[in-house]
């Protein structure tokens, strides 16, 4: 089955043209296909490749042999809901995480050493069951290939309030404008939003996109926001950072267009 989607709706940083998608209705799909999740960590372009995403098969949430078992389309906000009512902890941190699980898994999402992968016991892809031991990972990355159908998670009873009230906190600096989440991942023992203020660029501004007056390494569209000036001004903080700090800011955000790869 095939699905349009306007991504100037769609993506959470309202940016992208209207395309046909492939939806993965079972475990088959074209491999040569770029997978997509609920678009809140990807920037796309003029150019795309064909896309996929999971259909509804993949939207559950089950306990089976002692695991948490998520279907890999499953927003976090559902996997919340339902921790909350089972009282299951360490899910406390998806709030203001968004996205689908496959999404979390695939960027090992988190907030500071708290991430996705912390509780994960295995996931399944076409290749069967992959047990997190043999994921390499780490912030923000993982290595495996293949689409996450499914994710599983060990059990730990005890959902807890106070972790939830910490995490709905940790993000009161984020601005609310259409973004990507973070823009660049942090370079070790600094910070992207630092290093983007020193260079001048907290607040600057390329047509509809800037770097986030309330958070620098936010990029944000403030309206009618372009692929073209996002990587402006992504290329532009690389290049001033690089200058000034001898320091690569590596995307955080995935781009997605053919020109791009
Ligand atoms: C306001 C805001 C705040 C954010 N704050 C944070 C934060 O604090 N910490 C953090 O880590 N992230 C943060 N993010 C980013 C985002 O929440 C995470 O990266 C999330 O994991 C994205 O999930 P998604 O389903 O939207 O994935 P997408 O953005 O659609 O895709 C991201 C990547 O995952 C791959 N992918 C998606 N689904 C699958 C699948 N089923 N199988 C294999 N690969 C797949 C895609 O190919 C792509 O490479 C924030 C985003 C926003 C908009």
């Amino acid at each position: 089955m095939h699905k349009q989607i306007d991504f100037s709706k769609h993506s959470s940083i309202k940016i992208g043209p209207t395309v046909d998608v492939f939806v993965i209705e079972d475990k088959h799909y074209p491999k040569e296909y770029t997978m997509l999740g609920h678009c809140n960590n990807v920037l796309l372009g003029e150019e795309l490749p064909p896309l996929m995403i999971l259909g509804k098969n993949f939207d559950y949430i089950k306990i089976e042999d002692g695991l948490l078992c998520i279907g890999g389309a499953t927003a976090g906000g559902r996997v919340l809901s339902f921790c909350k009512k089972q009282d299951i902890a360490h899910f406390e941190l998806l709030p203001k995480l968004p996205g689908s699980i496959g999404g979390m898994i695939k960027m090992n999402a988190g907030l500071k050493e708290y991430e996705i992968f912390n509780y994960l016991h295995s996931i399944i892809t076409e290749d069967g069951e992959i047990l997190k031991k043999d994921i390499p990972h780490g912030y923000r990355w993982t290595e495996f290939k293949g689409v996450v159908f499914e994710a599983r998670f060990e059990i730990h009873k005890g959902f807890n309030q106070a972790h939830l009230e910490m995490f709905k906190k940790m993000r009161d600096n984020q601005p609310l404008d259409p973004s990507a989440g973070s823009c660049f991942k942090n370079p070790k023992d600094d910070s992207a939003g630092r290093l983007i203020q020193e260079v001048g660029l907290k607040g600057f501004q390329i047509g509809g996109m800037a770097f986030s007056e309330k958070h620098a390494n936010f990029l944000v569209n403030l309206g009618g926001g372009t692929f073209n000036e996002a990587i402006e001004l992504i290329q532009l903080a690389q290049k001033k950072v690089f200058e000034q700090f001898n320091i690569h800011l590596e995307n955080e955000v995935i781009i997605i267009d053919t020109r791009y790869f």
